[in-house]
């Protein structure tokens, strides 16, 4: 376990980054495979910066679906091969979901990079507080008493993502000896080649299928076939490389 100060100050490091298809098999829609979320939802009706206040009721009742939603899941053992990574090896995880499965299977100091799902925000003040799985009132205030209103804690599409510097950061902090996994992601949102592409160091994939936005060529291992199959065969990748 591990912050990305003190990550960064160890060697060998692993980075894990993930995405929507981590938590699929627990039965959360990734947004873009058939069937996925997007396919239900507007994308500009319930998660755009620019008009989610427009469709305040829209927006209310699809964060408060998702985290009824989410309450209903569990972890699935590759959230929990991630959570055994972090007490073997020095690792640090980025997610990219919104939703709580790593920190349920027991990781630490997972950077949330377009938020959590469980967590409001006043748009006035700033402050985040825990909502855990329950609804979003209508009349729910801030502390702080402005009337400007309270928003989930996540990235919505043309909003700025803070927590993209840590990102940045870990990325740049790859050398030779380390080893990056990548598991569940489009690279649609985030483009993991171009995070990737200069690290000279073992690089993982795994997805379900190939995504028109990553270049499986750069990639030293590409596991096509559901995270909680191929979690055993990409620990057994770590093992070998990372020496444990
Ligand atoms: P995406 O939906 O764009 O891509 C999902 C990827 O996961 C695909 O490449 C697919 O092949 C792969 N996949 C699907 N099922 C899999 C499985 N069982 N095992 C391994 N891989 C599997 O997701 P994304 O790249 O994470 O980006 C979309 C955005 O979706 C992110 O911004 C994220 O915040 C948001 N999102 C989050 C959640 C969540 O919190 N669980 C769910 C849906 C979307
Ligand atoms: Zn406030």
């Amino acid at each position: 376990m591990a912050t990305l100060s003190e990550w960064s100050h160890e060697n060998p490091k692993l980075l894990v980054f993930t995405g929507a298809g981590l938590s699929a098999e627990s039965g959360i829609s990734t947004f873009r495979d058939a069937d996925g979320l997007w396919e239900k939802h507007d994308i500009d009706v319930v998660a755009n910066g620019y008009t989610w206040r427009d469709n305040l009721d829209l927006v209310r009742q699809f964060y408060n679906d998702r985290r009824v939603g989410l309450a209903a899941v569990e972890a699935n053992l590759a959230h929990q091969m991630v959570a055994q990574w972090q007490q073997q090896y020095n690792t640090l995880v980025l997610t990219q979901n919104i939703d709580d499965l790593l920190e349920r299977a027991g990781c630490r100091d997972v950077i949330h990079l377009h938020g959590k799902l469980s967590e409001m925000r006043c748009v006035a003040c700033g402050l985040i507080w825990d909502i855990g799985y329950r609804a979003w009132e209508e009349n729910e205030r801030c502390d702080c008493g402005s009337r400007r209103g309270v928003r989930p804690n996540v990235v919505f599409f043309n909003e700025d993502a803070d927590q993209y510097q840590h990102m940045y950061t870990a990325f740049e902090n790859i050398s030779s000896g380390d080893c990056i996994v990548i598991i569940g992601t489009s690279g649609q949102v985030i483009a993991v080649d171009q995070l990737i592409n200069s690290s000279d160091c073992l690089k993982i994939l795994n997805n379900l299928n190939s995504s028109k936005f990553i270049s499986e060529a750069i990639y030293d291992h590409v596991l096509l076939g559901n995270a909680t199959e191929m979690c055993i065969k990409i620990d057994k990748l770590i093992e070998a490389y990372m020496g444990a």
